[in-house]
């Protein structure tokens, strides 16, 4: 059919970290089509199988809200309401609770796919003028462990290589992560580059093996929870093997001495006990990496989303400062986002304990440069920390958060201990959902809708996760009288009588979120919406000055952005602090996605395509903790926890570790039924410094329904 945009558009997938660029037209008919963009430095041109059938999410509005909607209380329906009256509503409700208990009495808890510029007006209203820090977002639930490792140990929350590392590396350790299925085109990256050097090495960590296990040399299949265990046995082995750099560590980093210490107090032989492998594979990880030139650890959720997460990132990281594998080409660490702007999020200062541009929220200096910025009297930013996701959740059962703002993301899904969450809500003096979807089940407590735009009826931009900033077109109309995201934020700011929410575009938010980073180190002060068109991708920092197309490798130099300006290597414990297995729950449920869904399925889950690779939730057990319980392939059956349950289908599989199970993330249909919905059972331990929560490790027992 014939393609009616002229010149095409360009965007950015809006599903995964890796950040592919799409190329936009329109069909005969006014339907979206969509192919991978060529020209573009992070895809070539490819697409898996969600970026490549994103067209149906967007050209089947049939589930899309269309209007605002309110009711006056918790008994009444749902009505149509003008945009007015909707937001003066909420203002009215806003004002009083901020009026009769602080401004700590409402929040907004956001999401890493909402784009830069929305992330940006809803973390100034709130942080800037609110007066209160509670707003965080879901990527709480996915980087935040990321973030502190990084900081930690480099000064800064920083990805410093990028995305062509990978293609020159010799030496890749995927740690608690399966990118074949999860970060698709990056994973097809490396595939082809290890078909083109079959002497690159890939080591994979995983208590499942995964598709991405298919071209590994060697698979780690570990148990839950022992990632430190085994990061600081591989550490051991490069020690003794003399494999480790004594310059780098010497006139660059601190803390080796303890380093070493501290990984020597667990044999190698007791270490292969912990975590469940056999001795020879750590020693063999280990020359792997011991003789490799360019070494990239990678890693996401598997080390992310735990009690113990901010320790398992340092404990990878500091692979890569022993060995000196950082600054130089192929060499790194590298966090796989999950969400595709997770990281524009964190630039803009979108978590409850940071400001824009990675500014330090205790720092008084820091919020003094936003005050000014901001046009705001000095003192106005809160030091103490917002609430983050889970405690935002918690505060509402105990009454003492009132109001919560959802947009973008729905938490009666992702959420862990979800059924707190959902008490939470109910017992909300005042809810606003902001959403694409009608079908989301947040719908149920709201007291006011507010309908967005989707993926390509906005433009603004994403951070993926190599740094690489890409701009989103907008081509299309959003249905009915949806908004972007960022409209409906400063329509309320202003309606709140706050300055500052003037904008004539998005391409304004962006250029002041530019200038409030001149200095930084992820200074962007020389980028704008011209650039970006141009170029489609390019990675922070990009300053003024400066005529060099973003950085593709950070601490070249290796001068990190520490005091001293050298690197951390941290010494801590090995012990998981998750959940204890008991006789009752002796099994660990692991959660995690598949291949062609998405989140909590609002955009995924209504393309037929998508839907035929997996069609239901399931639980992946070993035959050998089947068995004994006279479970076979298909059964259905019943999953509990302390918290609650859930009935799904039983995949028999060794290629789950015997005591591990999992099951996907993605549903949770509480308006027809919740028993699928994995987070009945999660538990709510969050790691002390991060606040991310412990996904990857709960005490289930399963039983045949
Ligand atoms: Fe989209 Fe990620 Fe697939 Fe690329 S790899 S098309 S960003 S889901």
């Amino acid at each position: 059919e014939q393609k009616k945009i002229s010149p095409k558009k360009t965007t950015t997938c809006c599903y995964c970290g890796v950040g592919c660029g799409i190329v936009v037209n329109k069909d005969a008919h006014e339907r979206i089509i969509v192919e991978g963009d060529k020209s573009h430095p992070v895809n070539k041109g490819m697409l898996c199988s969600k970026g490549l059938n994103l067209h149906y999410t967007v050209n089947d509005k049939s589930d899309r809200l269309l209007y605002p909607e309110m009711r006056y209380n918790k008994n009444m329906p749902l009505q149509r309401v003008s945009w007015d009256v909707a937001l003066d509503r909420t203002v009215a409700v806003f004002k009083a609770l901020i009026k009769k208990y602080g401004p700590d009495s409402v929040a907004f808890y956001a999401s890493g796919q909402c784009l830069t510029e929305e992330y940006y007006v809803v973390n100034k209203l709130t942080k800037g003028f609110i007066g209160s820090n509670n707003i965080d977002t879901n990527s709480r639930l996915c980087m935040s462990s990321a973030v502190v490792g990084y900081k930690m140990s480099l000064g800064e929350d920083s990805v410093p290589i990028s995305y062509d590392d990978l293609e020159i590396a010799d030496c890749i350790f995927v740690a608690g992560a399966n990118p074949a299925w999860c970060h698709p085109i990056l994973w097809r990256r490396v595939e082809a580059a290890k078909q083109k050097n079959p002497d690159l090495k890939i080591i994979v960590s995983d208590p499942r093996k995964t598709q991405t296990c298919s071209i590994a040399d060697i698979h780690l299949q570990l148990n839950p929870g022992t990632d430190i265990t085994l990061h600081h046995a591989i550490g051991r082995c490069l020690i003794e093997d003399g494999k480790i750099d004594h310059e780098f560590i010497n006139n660059k980093t601190n803390g080796y001495e303890n380093y070493r210490s501290s990984v020597f107090q667990t044999s190698l032989t007791d270490a292969a006990g912990i975590c469940g492998i056999k001795e020879s594979d750590i020693r063999l990880a280990a020359s792997y990496i011991g003789n490799a030139k360019g070494f990239i650890t990678m890693w996401t959720m598997g080390l992310n989303q735990s009690v113990i997460g901010t320790n398992k990132n340092l404990s990878l990281i500091n692979l890569n400062l022993i060995t000196g594998h950082i600054g130089k080409p192929g060499s790194g660490p590298f966090s796989l986002t999950g969400q595709p702007n997770a990281m524009g999020g964190r630039e803009v200062g979108g978590l409850s304990n940071l400001l824009p541009a990675h500014r330090i929220l205790a720092n008084e200096r820091h919020r003094n440069e936003v005050e000014q910025f901001w046009q705001i009297p000095l003192g106005t930013i809160n030091p103490k920390p917002g609430l983050t996701a889970t405690e935002m959740f918690d505060e509402l059962n105990t009454g003492k958060l009132k109001a919560i703002w959802i947009l973008c993301t729905n938490p009666l899904i992702s959420l862990p201990d979800v059924r707190n969450a959902e008490q939470g809500l109910k017992k909300a003096k005042f809810v606003v959902v902001q959403d694409i979807s009608n079908k989301v089940e947040t719908l149920q407590y709201a007291d006011v809708v507010l309908p967005a735009a989707a993926w390509t009826e906005k433009e603004g931009t994403m951070t993926n996760a190599g740094r690489y900033i890409s701009y989103l077109s907008k081509v299309t109309n959003a249905p009915g009288e949806a908004l972007a995201d960022s409209e409906i934020i400063c329509r309320f700011a202003r309606k709140m009588g706050y300055h500052g929410f003037n904008f004539k575009d998005a391409s304004e938010i962006y250029a002041e979120h530019a200038a409030l980073t001149e200095g930084t180190n992820i200074d962007i002060s020389g980028l704008n919406y011209q650039i970006l068109k141009e170029k489609r991708a390019v990675q922070w920092p990009y300053p003024k000055l400066e005529k060099r197309p973003g950085t593709a490798r950070l601490f070249e130099d290796h001068e990190f952005y520490t005091p001293d300006k050298k690197a951390n290597i941290l010494s801590f414990s090995d012990k998981n602090q998750s959940e204890a297995l008991t006789p009752q729950n002796p099994l660990i449920l692991t959660t995690g996605r598949i291949r062609d869904q998405w989140h909590t399925r609002s955009k995924t889950g209504k393309v037929n395509k998508l839907n035929q690779h997996i069609s239901e939730s399931f639980l992946e057990i070993n035959p050998d903790d089947a068995t004994p319980r006279n479970i076979k392939d298909a059964d259905i059956v019943e999953i509990s926890s302390l918290r609650g349950n859930v009935r799904v289908k039983a995949k028999l599989s060794t290629d789950i570790k015997p005591g591990v199970v999992f099951m996907p993330m993605h549903w949770g249909l509480i308006l027809k039924s919740d028993l699928n919905r994995v987070n009945n059972l999660t538990n709510n331990l969050i790691d002390p410094i991060s606040k991310e929560p412990d996904f990857k490790y709960s005490a289930v027992q399963v039983k045949l329904y």
